[in-house]
């Protein structure tokens, strides 16, 4: 069967059987052709008819270092020749246990428990469910810190509990009545920020103080720092993290990092709480941890948390969380290898350079008479595409600016996918700075050919 026939029943099959997440399905029914992605080499995808993509999303921003990585295959394949998968319920594994040590070595300081899970949705309920948990089981029990505060526009994943953190009325409106309130705070302006230097929303004043004001009822504050991705890359400044961490000690509230998409690099630090110097109470990592290869998923706690779930059995302390595939050791065999190339690569040394050269590229970018912003950290970028640049008008979302965008990177080989109408960039680390010109190059024509057509 050739490229194109295998092609052909490869879209019937899935147009008459598959659900697609995040997708509004009618709309990829008529897709034509749709991309069926089939192998990756490095930066690259290669589909079923042997078309090449740049991974300019790296897999909805899970792959770091390129696919088919040999190191990590080979850990893989190796952990494969001993077992695929054995429970973390009652035993242990070694690949599971060396992992957790790396991980505890690598994070903020304090955090030196680590809870396996499977993804970032259910990184974010352990988190949850653990500091409530928390406040009953602490000496003295503070019962009634029971609530949380979560900033606007936050994403913590798709599960009830993620959900109702979450605060992007698109995902989240239809779910309502099955959620738990929560308290929120503004995140920093995007778009442009009217307030200026002092502005109390993006220095973090404003969510400080609503911390404070509600500290006795805050079991804990959850936040993505440094940039909330899938709010459409809204950049915090280093104080707005800062601000939030003084009044969660203050208030004697914990802190929860979500740094699911931000862990691993993406920032260009390890970890984005580093760019403020902070450090959370309970951390949640998923998405890089394994480079892209395997759902894997941890919630990193302190000493002083997991204190508080120690006890006989009898006394019912314990955290009653778990999942069938937590601690997959395939999942960890990978995350180590994942590690390991960090080490030996200095990937974070190598990105530097790269980080620079994209940012150089996208400067480009900001006369274009749709872009109203250009904004991100690192290796996470966010183009936002509008109407009118001046007065800052959307575009009616029925003509679907960011896919139109896409589709036109697509026919030029770069594989992307907006949020709304903010084109996102967000490579693999192993990409060249040839690759990321090219790639804003790409971007820049595909902006034209879709405002053409508007
Ligand atoms: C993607 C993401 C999640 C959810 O992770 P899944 O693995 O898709 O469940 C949670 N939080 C943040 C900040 C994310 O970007």
């Amino acid at each position: 069967m050739d490229g194109k026939e295998r092609l052909r029943r490869l879209a019937a099959l899935d147009r008459k059987h598959l659900w697609h997440p995040f997708t509004p399905m009618d709309e990829w029914e008529r897709e034509d052709p749709p991309l069926i992605a089939e192998r990756g080499e490095g930066a690259w995808l290669i589909d079923v008819e042997g078309r090449r993509y740049l991974d300019g999303v790296s897999s909805l921003w899970v792959n770091l270092h390129g696919h088919r990585r040999e190191e990590i295959d080979r850990a893989v394949r190796e952990q494969l020749g001993r077992i695929a998968h054995s429970t973390q319920l009652g035993m242990g594994h070694p690949a599971p246990i060396e992992l957790a040590a790396r991980l505890a070595r690598l994070a903020p300081r304090g955090l030196t428990r680590v809870f396996y899970s499977d993804s970032g949705a259910t990184a974010v309920e352990v988190a949850l469910k653990m500091a409530f948990q928390y406040q009953r089981q602490r000496a003295p029990a503070r019962p009634e810190k029971r609530r949380f505060l979560a900033l606007n526009l936050a994403y913590h994943g798709d599960t009830l509990g993620a959900v109702s953190a979450g605060g992007i009325g698109l995902f989240h409106r239809v779910f309502a009545p099955l959620l738990f309130p929560v308290l929120r705070a503004e995140s920093p302006h995007a778009l442009g920020c009217p307030g200026g230097a002092g502005c109390p929303r993006c220095s973090g004043e404003e969510a400080a103080a609503q911390i404070l004001a509600r500290a006795g009822e805050l079991a804990a504050v959850i936040v993505e720092p440094m940039v909330q991705g899938a709010a459409g890359m809204i950049v915090q400044h280093p104080g707005f993290l800062q601000k939030i961490r003084e009044a969660c000690t203050e208030g004697d509230v914990l802190l929860i990092a979500d740094e699911v998409a931000t862990g691993f690099g993406r920032t260009g630090r390890m970890f984005a709480c580093e760019h403020a110097g902070v450090a959370p109470d309970i951390l949640c990592l998923a998405k890089g941890i394994t480079g892209g290869y395997l759902p894997l998923a941890a919630t990193l706690a302190t000493e002083a948390i997991f204190d508080a779930f120690r006890g006989a059995p009898a006394e019912g302390r314990t955290f009653f969380h778990g999942h069938s595939y937590t601690g997959n050791p395939l999942g960890c065999a990978a995350a180590l290898a994942n590690l390991d190339i960090f080490e030996r690569d200095k990937t974070l040394d190598a990105l530097q350079p790269k980080i620079a050269r994209l940012w150089r590229e996208l400067e480009g970018l900001r006369g274009l008479p749709q872009v109203a912003e250009v904004r991100g950290l690192g290796f996470m970028a966010g183009i936002e595409l509008v109407k009118d640049k001046t007065a800052k008008t959307p575009f009616d979302p029925a003509l679907r600016m960011g896919r139109r965008v896409i589709l036109a990177a697509r026919k030029r080989g770069l594989a992307i996918r907006p949020l709304g109408d903010v084109v996102v960039l967000m490579p693999p680390y192993c990409v060249t700075e040839d690759e990321i010109a090219w790639m804003v190059g790409v971007v820049r024509e595909s902006i034209g050919e879709a405002a053409g057509v508007s």
